[in-house]
């Protein structure tokens, strides 16, 4: 394993798909670089997704720069497929990955910065920060709940509803990790849904592709100063075990509890109700922890950037965690665009030229 301290032009924090489109643009240049990750083995957050996990968009539609994912255009890859392609992109491309390393502190250090991980220390010129989000899974601050005794899972660590056999479950959240949890813990589980607002559903045939399309459109539209209305189509994609559980008739979400007891929830009316489990599927914000050192996170836990680039810190880029950092930045289709304009810019800051393309 990593062992030993380096000096490189690029430090690459994160090897899920945004730190590996960047490792791959960065190999396609002169500078020295390496990708340090936290996981024990390849890919990243999908290691962690729940057992049944399927992408929503078919593999042609999800995939990195250089190479597609194999599947074609009919099939909605499992979790296992998209961890598969990962370590093959990894593979085909030589990237200089270290695992698992995670990276505690980046510290200026005159012309660079100084990063602290817990093995060893490196010396970077530049940094890109691409730790996504799974490092750090937001659950709401709900009165009493410190109390429970029951069982308490944020989406994050839920793998398979076989652990909830026979037990009374509350789903919380409107999103699509919420309805997917639900529709499978709903068929061993007695559930309730709990949302902050009722959930909404998008129609039968929108999946990512769609919303991918249109999101463009509308991404397009702004750039050229038009105006794009299209209404919000809804959050919830229905994928088959999400429509299964509608004709089950179990998609009915209540108003969000009130607060926790010692043995279960008090829902708006008043009325409490025991449960053995809750099911957190509250989100995410971005896993910035190291970059503390620097005065860059703000309030909301994100960075200021100009595109991906922090205004604050010019040696500094971000590139997946959401919109914020760039057009479908979260997505495996998007982030290939992320990625190749950073490494234009870090090449442009080193002053290097680019190497001749072959
Ligand atoms: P990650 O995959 O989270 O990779 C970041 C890596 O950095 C991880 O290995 C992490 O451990 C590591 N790391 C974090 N902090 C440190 C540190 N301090 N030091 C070292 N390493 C660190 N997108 C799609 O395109 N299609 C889909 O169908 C789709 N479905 C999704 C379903 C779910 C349930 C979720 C949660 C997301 C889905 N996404 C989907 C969105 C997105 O593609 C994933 O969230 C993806 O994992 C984001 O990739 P990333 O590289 O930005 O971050």
């Amino acid at each position: 394993g990593p062992g030993v301290d380096g000096a490189y032009d690029v430090l690459v924090i994160g090897a899920g798909q945004a730190g590996l489109a960047v490792a791959r643009e960065l190999s396609r240049t002169g500078l020295s670089y390496v990708v340090l990750d936290a996981q024990e083995g390849v890919g990243a957050a999908w290691r962690h997704a729940w057992d049944s996990l399927r992408l929503f968009s078919p593999a042609r539609w999800s995939s990195l720069p250089g190479f597609l994912m194999p599947g074609g255009e009919e099939e909605y890859p499992r979790r296992s497929e998209v961890m598969a392609y990962l370590a093959e992109y990894e593979r085909r491309y030589g990237l200089n990955i270290l695992r698992p390393v995670r990276v505690q502190a980046v510290i200026r250090n005159g012309e660079g910065f100084r990063v602290e991980t817990n093995r060893a220390s490196f010396q970077a010129r530049f940094v890109v920060s691409a730790t996504g989000t799974w490092d750090a899974p937001v659950i709401p601050d709900v009165a009493g709940r410190a109390e429970f005794r029951g069982l308490q899972v944020h989406s994050a660590f839920y793998r398979r509803p076989q652990a909830f056999a026979g037990q009374r479950v509350v789903v919380v959240g409107g999103g699509n990790s919420g309805a997917q949890i639900l529709a499978e813990v709903s068929k061993v589980a007695d559930t309730t849904w709990a949302t902050l607002r009722p959930p909404t559903f998008l129609p039968d045939d929108v999946d990512g592709r769609v919303l991918f399309d249109v999101a463009t459109q509308r991404y397009r539209a702004q750039q050229a100063g038009v105006a794009f209305s299209a209404p919000s189509l809804g959050d919830i994609v229905m994928v088959p075990g999400v429509r299964e559980a509608r004709e089950r008739g179990i998609l009915h979400a209540r108003a969000m509890f009130t607060r926790m007891t010692g043995s279960g929830v008090v829902w708006p009316d008043g009325q409490d109700q025991d449960v053995d489990a809750v099911i957190w599927c509250t989100g995410f914000r971005p896993a910035l922890e190291h970059l503390a050192p620097l005065g860059v996170v703000g309030p909301e836990g994100r960075v200021q950037v100009q595109g991906t680039h922090s205004v604050r810190e010019s040696g500094l880029w971000l590139v997946g965690y959401g919109n914020w950092t760039g057009f479908a930045s979260a997505t495996l289709i998007g982030v290939g665009r992320s990625a190749r304009a950073t490494v234009g810019e870090i090449r442009d800051a080193a002053g290097r030229q680019p190497p001749s393309e072959n």
